[in-house]
This record gives structure tokens, sequence and C-alpha cells, in this order.
């Protein structure tokens, strides 16, 4: 019995209504196969908000993603050197939307999943061991504590100055984000058969006392999560270890700054920034899913935008907000064969002159997706 939701849909700026408009084609086509139905409703955020409102983030479009089941989203912003959207105030700019929608959906975990294809391996700065193994990670990264929110000031002291920035998590917090992280581990696994899910927390409790209650709350969380294996690893070594032997990891769960760092690390050593969806979670099942990477002013419009990542983000929207796990499986499915059939947008084209190669465009990449679920 084919079921109904909500989808409120951000397109964004620069590539972002391109690659929007594959993965709302792919979602239709997952709508058509398996009888839902998806109700899409366009909002505006970032650039595209400010030019029609002169808000990046309009009251209506926080109203219509609160009342939805799940937002997905292009990417937002311009380029600063060029656009007239950075002449403006700080919290008048694009980014200001996307840092308050977080707030205001309360978003506190962030998703990326850091996956090496076979056959984008030879894409994969790491040396040929790493990249033969190959690797299918993901990072939950929490959102809205950490380094980055707390108290922050620059004083003067003794004639010079001196600059302060807090780190503060409370229990609730860590709790929250950890009992994500062992959800995702279990629910991953459950479509893998024979795979022992593993939880990594990463953090830096020989020094941080942050840290230390950071590890104390994972480790009592994970008494609730027997079939799903914690370790515990320092940041500085994660550092090393994700170069190192990626294959090791499979949700990896940690602090804001660190996430943000890692999370960062682990994207490029997939070798490409236009196949890593992400997704953002709150404590309901409401998320808002957008690739990571950025508008990409430089080829805005020309039709050659890889929408792969946002079709995977569509893939995750499915599986985590929806509750549509099978769905999910397809469309992951799908982008699978579509490069082993050779489909490549220009950026993951490598070597063009191969003849199993089809380099194609952003559409062109939609339709070869939509067509093989
Ligand atoms: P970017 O990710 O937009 O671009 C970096 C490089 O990657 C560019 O060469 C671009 O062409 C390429 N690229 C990115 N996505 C691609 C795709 N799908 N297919 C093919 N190539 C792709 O980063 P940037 O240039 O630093 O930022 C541009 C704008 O995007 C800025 O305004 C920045 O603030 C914004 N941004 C937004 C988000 C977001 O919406 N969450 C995230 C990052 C950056």
């Amino acid at each position: 019995m084919g079921k109904e939701f909500k989808i409120a849909v951000i397109s964004g700026d620069g590539i972002g209504p391109e690659i929007v408009a594959e993965a709302k084609k792919v979602l239709n086509r997952v709508a058509e196969v398996y009888g839902h139905t998806f109700h899409f409703t366009d909002v505006l955020m970032g650039g595209a908000a400010i030019d029609k409102t002169g808000e990046p983030l309009p009251q209506e479009t926080i109203d219509n993603c609160k009342a939805s089941d799940a937002v997905l989203m292009g990417s937002i912003g311009g380029d600063p050197n060029t656009s007239p959207w950075y002449k403006l105030s700080p919290e008048k700019r694009p980014e200001a939307g996307l840092l308050r929608i977080r707030k205001e959906l309360g978003l506190f975990a962030n998703l990326r999943p850091a996956l090496l294809y076979p056959e984008l391996k030879s894409a994969c700065p790491l040396k040929e061991t790493a990249a033969e193994k190959g690797f299918d990670l993901v990072m939950v990264r929490e959102l809205t504590g950490g380094l980055y929110f707390g108290a922050r000031r620059t004083e003067e002291v003794n004639g010079e100055r001196v600059a302060t920035d807090t780190l503060v998590y409370s229990e609730s917090e860590i709790r929250r984000v950890a009992v994500k992280a062992f959800e995702i581990a279990r629910a991953r696994a459950a479509t893998k058969a024979g795979v022992t899910p593993k939880v990594t927390s990463i953090d830096k409790a020989n020094v941080l006392d942050s840290s230390r209650l950071w590890r104390d709350v994972l480790n009592k969380v994970s008494a609730d999560y027997p079939d799903v294996t914690l370790e515990h690893m320092l940041v500085d070594n994660c550092a090393m270890q994700l170069v190192l032997n990626p294959a090791q990891f499979d949700v990896v769960v940690t602090e804001n700054m660190f996430g943000d760092i890692l999370s960062d690390e682990a994207s490029m050593i997939t070798g490409s920034i236009g196949m890593l969806p992400s997704a953002s979670l709150n404590e309901s099942s409401l998320g808002l899913y957008e690739p990571s990477g950025g508008s990409a002013p430089d080829i805005a419009g020309k039709g050659i935008a890889n929408p792969l990542a946002t079709i995977l983000s569509a893939a995750m929207l499915l599986r985590y907000s929806l509750g549509l796990s099978k769905e999910a499986d397809a469309v992951e499915e799908a982008v699978r064969k579509t490069l082993a059939d050779g489909f490549r947008t220009k950026d993951i084209a490598g070597d063009a002159n191969d003849e199993a190669i089809t380099v194609t465009g952003t559409a062109g990449m939609g339709d070869a997706v939509a067509e093989r679920i």
C-alpha cells in the first residue's frame, strides 16, 4: 500500500536548481514504482530568497519545512567575490539562512557518508592498498553544541588581547547524538548480511573534560545496543586512520568541530565532492538533506553539475525521514548500476578516452539513475 509524504524543497542558488531537479526526477520515479505520493512544496532560502523577499530565510519557509516530513535542499550562496549578496551584513547573507534553519528545526546530528565506488577508485588520492579495499562509512557530527556554540570572548589582559572559546556539552546533548549513531549503525547493518555494526566515538579524552563526559555517556548508551560494537579513538589518531585504513570505520560519531574537520577529510578521500550526500537530523524524523558541496557558481547554468550527491541525499531522505529503506536501497543501487554502466559527469570522468565511459550532463545522469530504479 503506497504512502503519502510532504517534502519541502529548497532549490537554492547556483547549481542548486539543476541538481535538485534530478533528485526530484528520481523521487518521482520511486513514487511511480512503489506506489507512493510525494507532495513537493518549493520554498525559498539563501540568495534566491534575498532577491525575492530581502531575507535569507523567510518565515514562510520555516513554517513550510516544519509542516513537512523532510526537507530536500540543493545549495545556497554565490561567488563571495562578485555576488552582491556578500555586500550585505553577515546576518542578511545567504549562509545565515542555513544556520538559522538548522536551529529552527533543531538539527543536532549531521550525517555524511563517505563511500568509495569501485568504479571511481582511480579518483581516490590514497595509495592503492587503501583504495583497493574500498570503504563505506558515515560521519555523524554533533551540529548544535560543542566548541562552535560555547561562550566566546576577547579581552584585554595585562596589556595584550586574550581570546577564549568554550567547549560545552550536557549529558543529554551527547546522549541524543550517541543514540542517533547507534541507530544508524543498526539500520546500515540491517541491509547488509553478515555485517556487525560498529560505532567509533572520536574524542580527546586524554586532555578534555568534555571528552571524558562524552566517552562516559557513549559507554552508557552502548549498553542499550549489545549488537553494536563501540570503540573509542582519539581525534588525532582518527585523522591518521582515515587516510591509512578507512575501511576500518562504519559509523563515526564526534563533537562539532572535530566532526567539521574529519568529515571534510572523509569527503576528500572519496576523490569527488559531487558524489557526497549529507543529512541533518533532529529528535523527530524530520531532516534536511543536501549535497556536501556548495552552489558551484563556476559551473552554474551549464548543465554539467554532478547530481549524484543530491540524488543520494534523496535516498537518505527516504531512509531516515520517510522510513522507506527498500526504496532508499533501490536508489543507491541504481546509482551503482549507473556508474557500473559507464555514465559519468565531467567531474568524475577521469580518462574520458576510455571507450566504456559515457560522459553525460546533469539531466542525462538523472535520467540514467531514474531508468535504473
Ligand atoms: P563548492 O563546493 O560550491 O565548489 C568547489 C568546487 O567543486 C568547484 O570547482 C565546483 O565546480 C565543484 N563542485 C561542487 N559541487 C559540484 C557538483 N555537484 N558537480 C561538479 N562539480 C562540483 O565550494 P565553493 O566554491 O567554496 O563555494 C561556492 C558557494 O557555495 C559559496 O557561496 C559557499 O558559501 C557556498 N556553499 C554552500 C554550501 C551549502 O549550501 N550547504 C556548502 C558549501 C559552500
